[in-house]
């Protein structure tokens, strides 16, 4: 006998419902920091050493603004994805919109430079300084 077909319920996703299918909410598992534009040499070395350590990166924002990025989780992130102080969350994220967010599309996407390890920063610098790897 064949096997009854289930239906599939289409949902509409909408800003209203769009966190709750957001597996594990994506945006609360990293924290992210300006930082000055890296101009010389040695401030590109201070990236390499940054970088070097697990889930920390750098990237320049498509306004070309630089950010240091840690891949590190909310401690209020409870197991289901929900925020643990909704209400007196900080409010960076109350001002979180999530009109257009890592849910439809992700962020470095736009990024124009994305250094995430020691090979990126590395071929970036070799490339771009006479003396990189060198002793000065
Ligand atoms: S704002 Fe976007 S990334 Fe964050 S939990 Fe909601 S849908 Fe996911
Ligand atoms: S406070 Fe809540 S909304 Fe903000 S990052 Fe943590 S879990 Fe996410």
């Amino acid at each position: 006998m064949a096997k009854k077909k289930k239906k599939q319920i289409k949902v509409k996703i909408t800003s209203e419902n769009k966190c709750s299918f957001c597996e594990g909410a994506k945006c609360c598992h990293y924290v992210t920091q300006e930082i000055d534009t890296p101009r010389s040499r040695y401030e590109f070395e201070h990236i390499m050493w940054q970088v070097l350590h697990h889930g920390v990166e750098v990237f320049k924002d498509s306004d070309k603004t630089w950010y240091l990025l840690m891949n590190t989780s909310c401690s209020k992130l409870l197991p289901d994805g929900r925020c643990g102080i909704y209400e007196t969350r900080p409010e960076i994220c109350r001002e979180y919109s999530n009109d257009w967010c890592e849910y439809d599309e992700p962020a470095e996407d736009h990024w124009l430079l994305h250094f995430k390890d020691y090979e990126s920063i590395n071929n970036y610098g070799k490339k771009r300084f006479k003396k990189w790897g060198k002793s000065s």
